[in-house]
């Protein structure tokens, strides 16, 4: 059997809201090509309109958002304005340069992850795109109700675009114990978001620990006592690393120089301008020797 290993996310906070970082860290940068995963609150009505995140650029990756609870207004430099609610998803494919602001609507309460998708190369160059998807597949899996998010899982598909073999899945867990198929050849990875949960009987993993498992399992046993709420992401391993740099993921170092300047120059061509009153956010200086 796959020997799961554990690890913590690390925890940061943004205006009164919790933000855990589960991915990446120092000895686990990527789970296929899954980079970037920011587990944020729950929190209540205090700090449910904390997050306001002016217009920045991204390049070489996909931005997943995902929430369990609130509503997050998204403005991109393509044109689209889009509220997202839980249950549904938005994907922005980042490609060759975007910018986006994100701001978080006043409300009962805000929970959701942030996840970033790293780019192939090719694809990582290129054109942009937004997709707001709202009728995800689900898939019963003998007490969890599985969403697909990206790529295939259980008999389902889910309709987002994606570049490499990839899974993304939330599952909402009723208590006992489901066998989760997985794809042998892929690495795969659990975040606890609500709950405790168990994963092949080791002692459960509470919010904020994420149980990675090396490629080679066929299934998966996920147990919990009661309700719990967590994510399987998943993937063929990717590689190699990818250079992830602020909002930038590259190939090389070079593109990441480039974006860099390119953002800070103001250059609409190739970033593009986002219709909000956000304030736009100037990428910090690059590393001594980068360039
Ligand atoms: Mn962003």
């Amino acid at each position: 059997m796959t020997e799961v290993q554990r690890r913590r996310a690390v925890l940061s906070e943004v205006g009164g809201l919790p933000v855990r970082r589960a991915l990446p860290q120092r000895e686990l940068r990527t789970v296929g090509a899954w980079c970037f995963v920011d587990h944020f609150g729950p929190v209540g009505p205090a700090q449910a309109g904390a997050m306001q995140v002016g217009p920045h650029p991204h390049i070489g990756l996909q931005t997943v958002t995902w929430l369990l609870a609130g509503e997050v207004l998204h403005t991109d430099s393509l044109g689209s304005e889009q509220l997202i609610r839980p249950g549904q998803l938005n994907l922005m494919t980042a490609g060759h340069g975007i910018a986006h602001a994100e701001s978080a609507r006043p409300g009962p309460a805000m929970h959701g992850v942030q996840f970033w998708v790293a780019l192939p190369e090719g694809p990582h160059a290129g054109p942009p795109a937004f997709a707001h998807l709202v009728d995800l597949p689900q898939a019963d899996v003998g007490g969890a109700t599985a969403t697909v998010l990206l790529g295939p899982f259980a008999g389902e598909r889910s309709p987002a675009e994606v570049h490499t073999p990839i899974v993304g899945v939330d599952l909402d867990l009723r208590g006992g114990r489901v066998v989760l198929p997985l794809e042998p050849g892929w690495e795969h990875a659990v975040l606890v978001l609500e709950g405790a949960v168990a994963l092949d009987g080791a002692s459960p993993l509470a919010v904020g620990e994420l149980g990675h498992l090396a490629p080679g399992a066929e299934e998966l046993v996920v147990s919990t006592q009661g309700p719990a709420r967590a994510l399987l992401l998943g993937g063929a391993p990717f590689g190699p690393a990818p250079v992830m740099w602020w909002n930038f993921v590259a190939p090389s170092r070079a593109e990441v120089v480039a974006a860099q300047r390119a953002w800070n120059a103001g250059d609409l061509e190739r970033f593009g301008a986002v219709a909000t009153d956000l304030e736009r956010i100037p990428a910090p200086a690059l590393l001594p020797g980068w360039g």
